[in-house]
């Protein structure tokens, strides 16, 4: 090509300059702020049907050519606010997700401008630093070991999964990373109790072990696994030629949020020479309390625990952390040296950066680090001990209102989780038939309630029973919402219980 050519200007479509960027920026911004200040006066769900969604999307094929963005930005926020369910919404306590920071919002804009890759620490300096400094005060907010290691993951699941894989790994006297589990006759075995989380099911089938490997411990009253099960079935799981490697404690349990006996639960470990795990993804943020729960404390005898900053510590998503004891215990479990890959060489006084490739499942790894940093830095260890600790004392008072209400039945408070069910007064002495009845009263009830957008709760099943469960991890929730509740509760099932009720029990 002649030297003397002007090279070309290029215009990429995908691009924007500087003042087209701050307009649509500015504007979506505007928009944010004017969504956030509604939120409370939208419904929390509009409960349309797939069809009505889908049809308020449009069913067009891909566009061919492309359009301005200030127009689709225009397009796009109605569309979100009007056709989703609003976590954020003051009176949303389904499931396990919490009222996401706003700050995160802005956080998230910015990581995804400098755009750094977390794989490896020369491409990534200071988000890689960054990402460090926030796995440190994690354990330090939960009492952890702050010299130990650890990454950010997408979720609680991913967390779980990757101390699994690490406690596989450190627990196998062969070399599984290479034999896999051919390596070894004896099948190895997990424990874990009745009323954890799936994932332990997902982590043992997609790492060869089968989910036979995962033994179901039983809990007592309140939902928390029996040790002296748990030391009853490990005995008589070698005895059968098991390989116990792993035992699991719950820091809060999805359903309830029970706390399992995690002091006991890692002595017993201990003795056994088991890995010791807490899935704390819901639950441990709540030992940062002075008055925590004193189980909490096993939290810092485990060799690895898994928490979520985008559940109780107000991150949007995604963002969970999986700290292990022993730092070399994920490079342990993860790191492969490919030839694409240079080392760093550089001779530094401190320690190396951390490539977190080597650390986890994934390679290419985003920012996500930055919102649960900037979060923390905003609020500081008070400002999350107090949102925490206020989370608690609506869902005790959520507790006690059922509690005195004469047609609910209050059934558990443990952290931010409250469970009770509608049971009509009248209805308290009918035998057999009442059971069922109370079952499908309180499902077909909160089918109702969900789609109302009054409020929005989730469901639990404890002994057989339906219950409806409400799980705070809401900084916008007030008392005044929580005390809405058992009214519209029972005015929904007040309405069903007359069409529904079986003349058996009239
Ligand atoms: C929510 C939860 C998980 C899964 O976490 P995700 O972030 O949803 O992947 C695992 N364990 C417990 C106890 C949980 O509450």
């Amino acid at each position: 090509m002649a030297a003397d050519k002007e090279a070309p200007a290029r215009r990429a479509p995908i691009d924007l300059d500087a003042r087209a960027f701050r307009a649509a920026g500015h504007a979506l911004v505007d928009q944010i702020a004017d969504y956030l200040e509604r939120l409370p006066g939208l419904p929390v769900t509009r409960g349309e049907s797939p069809r009505a969604v889908r049809n308020a999307l449009g069913r067009g094929s891909l566009p061919e050519q492309g359009r301005p963005m200030d127009e689709l930005l225009a397009e796009v926020t109605p569309l979100l606010v009007e056709h989703s369910l609003h976590n954020g919404h003051p009176r949303f306590w389904g499931y396990i997700t919490s009222s996401a920071n706003p700050a995160g919002a802005l956080a998230d804009l910015l990581a995804a401008a400098v755009n750094p890759n977390l794989g490896r620490w020369d491409i990534a300096p200071i988000a890689s630093e960054i990402e460090a400094q926030t796995v440190r005060w994690l354990a330090e907010l939960v009492g952890y070991p702050a010299d130990c290691g650890g990454i950010l993951t997408s979720g609680g699941n991913m967390a779980n999964f990757l101390a699994f894989v690490a406690a596989r790994r450190a627990q196998a006297s062969w070399d599984i990373r290479r034999e896999g589990l051919y390596g070894e006759p004896r099948k190895l075995a997990a424990y874990v109790s009745a009323d954890a989380h799936t994932w332990v099911d997902k982590a043992a089938d997609v790492s060869g072990l089968g989910s036979d490997a995962v033994r179901w411990v039983s809990t007592d009253r309140q939902q928390r696994m029996r040790p002296d099960d748990l030391a009853t079935l490990i005995r008589s799981d070698r005895r059968a030629g098991l390989l116990p490697f792993l035992v699991v404690g719950t820091a809060g349990t999805t359903g309830t949020g029970a706390i399992d006996p995690l002091p006991e639960l890692a002595e017993l470990a201990r003795r056994e020479r088991l890995w010791f795990h807490v899935d704390g993804a819901y639950g441990a943020p709540a030992a940062t309390l002075p008055e925590a729960p004193a189980e909490l404390r096993g939290l810092a005898l485990a060799d690895s625990l898994a928490l979520d900053p985008h559940k109780w510590l107000y991150a949007p998503l995604e963002a969970a952390c999986c700290l292990v004891r022993d730092p070399q215990a994920l490079p342990d479990a993860f790191s492969f040296q490919p030839s694409y890959y240079k080392l760093d060489r550089r001779a530094d006084d401190g320690r190396p950066g951390i490539n977190y490739y080597q650390y986890g499942m994934q390679n290419s790894r985003g920012f996500r680090a930055l919102k649960v940093w900037l979060g923390l830095r905003q609020t500081g260890r008070r400002g999350i001990a107090r949102m925490i600790g206020e989370d608690i004392a609506l869902a005790r008072r959520l507790y006690e209102l059922t509690a005195e209400h004469p047609d609910l039945e209050a059934r558990s408070h443990s952290l931010s989780i409250t469970t009770f069910r509608y049971q009509p007064r009248e209805l308290s002495g009918h035998g057999e038939a009442l059971a069922p009845y109370l079952n499908e009263l309180n499902e077909r009830l909160l089918d109702e309630l969900q789609r109302s957008g009054r409020a929005f709760v989730s469901n639990a099943v404890v002994a057989g029973d339906y219950l409806l469960r409400a799980c705070i991890v809401n900084f916008r929730s007030s008392a005044a919402d929580i005390d809405a509740l058992p009214g519209i509760v029972c005015e929904i099932g007040e309405a069903l219980d007359a069409r529904l009720r079986p003349a058996a029990l009239r």
